[in-house]
């Protein structure tokens, strides 16, 4: 039986394996695939400390598994997919029929980006729709696209997209954007992106590709169609918790509920980064969570002896 399960490879995963692997415990980090986690999809990282230039996501993340690595931390692959936390020991099943016991578990499993729910997203998801600037900007090299979002992750992509597509349309459903204000600045002052306020994306359009996005303006109610390459979405995540259940009390958007341990409902079982219904999800907050929860494990085991 471990001491520690952490779940999830992203920031806090991996700092919260740093920290307990330093703590000496035996503790095994679990992912999905690959450690990374939703910030390997950011071109740029500029307000993480200690990176004057900045920093991609990629490698800041192959920076901090190289660090835990060289700590002995076991990652595996492996996919949670229920839990019993109701017994001292706790008590988790794999997708692979594998079940695991632990005394202590840190919740790292983040959040994905959450759907726009409008016709065409599904059938044109990798023929037009995207949700990773990164990934698939290139392909977008002087043609028109659209993006969808106010907040920090819809602006700062945008900005990215500008690097290839001649127009970017950003679509807002209100008259004042949600990003910090240096990317405001940043997008108001770019000539290739143009603001759609007040306004929502009704439908994606096309035959095999995208080739156009109906747009409707929320104040006059009227519609346009705007002849677009791709359709870029960025309207928020969600957390990923399903797994959970009822095993920890979650918030009414289904984010973990901690306090400022990070220990949540459920004895002995933490949670760090944007799983956590926390005011703020940056790499910064999550490493931070990721250190206090691995603490407060360590501090949980003693007082289990
Ligand atoms: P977010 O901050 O929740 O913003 C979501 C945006 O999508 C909002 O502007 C929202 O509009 C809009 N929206 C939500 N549902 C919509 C719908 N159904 N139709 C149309 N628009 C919709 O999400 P995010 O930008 O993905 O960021 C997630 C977290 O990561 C945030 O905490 C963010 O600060 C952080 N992040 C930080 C950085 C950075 O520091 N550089 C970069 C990326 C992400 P309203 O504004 O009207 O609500």
């Amino acid at each position: 039986m471990r001491d520690l399960i952490i779940i999830g490879g992203g920031p806090a995963g991996l700092t919260a394996g740093i920290y307990a692997s330093r703590a000496r415990l035996d503790v095994q980090l679990l992912e999905m695939t690959a450690p990374g986690g939703q910030i390997l999809v950011s071109d740029l990282v500029e307000n993480y400390p200690g990176f004057p230039g900045g920093i991609s996501g990629g490698e800041l993340m192959e920076r901090m598994a190289e660090q835990a690595r060289r700590l002995d931390l076991s990652i595996a692959v492996g996919e949670v997919t229920s839990v019993d936390f109701s017994g001292p020991l706790k008590k988790l099943a794999l997708s692979d029929g594998k079940k695991i016991e632990t005394k202590t578990v840190i919740i790292a499993t983040g959040a994905t980006p959450r759907k726009l729910g409008v016709p065409g997203e599904n059938r044109f998801y990798g023929r037009g729709v995207s949700y990773c600037a990164t990934c698939d900007g290139p392909f977008f090299r002087d043609k028109v696209v659209v993006a969808v979002g106010g907040g920090d992750t819809a602006v700062q992509e945008s900005l990215f997209l500008t690097k290839f597509a001649k127009k970017v349309h950003l679509v807002h459903r209100r008259d004042a954007l949600r990003a910090a204000r240096i990317l405001q600045e940043r997008a108001l002052g770019n000539d290739k992106l143009v603001m759609e306020w007040d306004s929502v994306v009704t439908s994606i359009n096309g035959n095999d590709d995208v080739e156009s996005v109906t747009v409707k303006n929320l104040k006059t109610g009227k519609a346009r169609e705007l002849a677009a390459d791709g359709c870029f979405v960025w309207v928020g995540i969600e957390p990923n918790s399903g797994f959970l259940k009822d095993a920890v009390k979650l918030d009414e958007q289904g984010f973990v509920v901690t306090d400022a341990t990070m220990a949540t409902s459920a004895p002995g079982v933490f949670a760090a980064g944007d799983v956590r219904n926390t005011p703020l999800r940056q790499v910064a907050t999550a490493v931070g969570d990721a250190a206090i929860a691995a603490m407060s494990a360590e501090h949980y085991i003693e007082t289990m002896k």
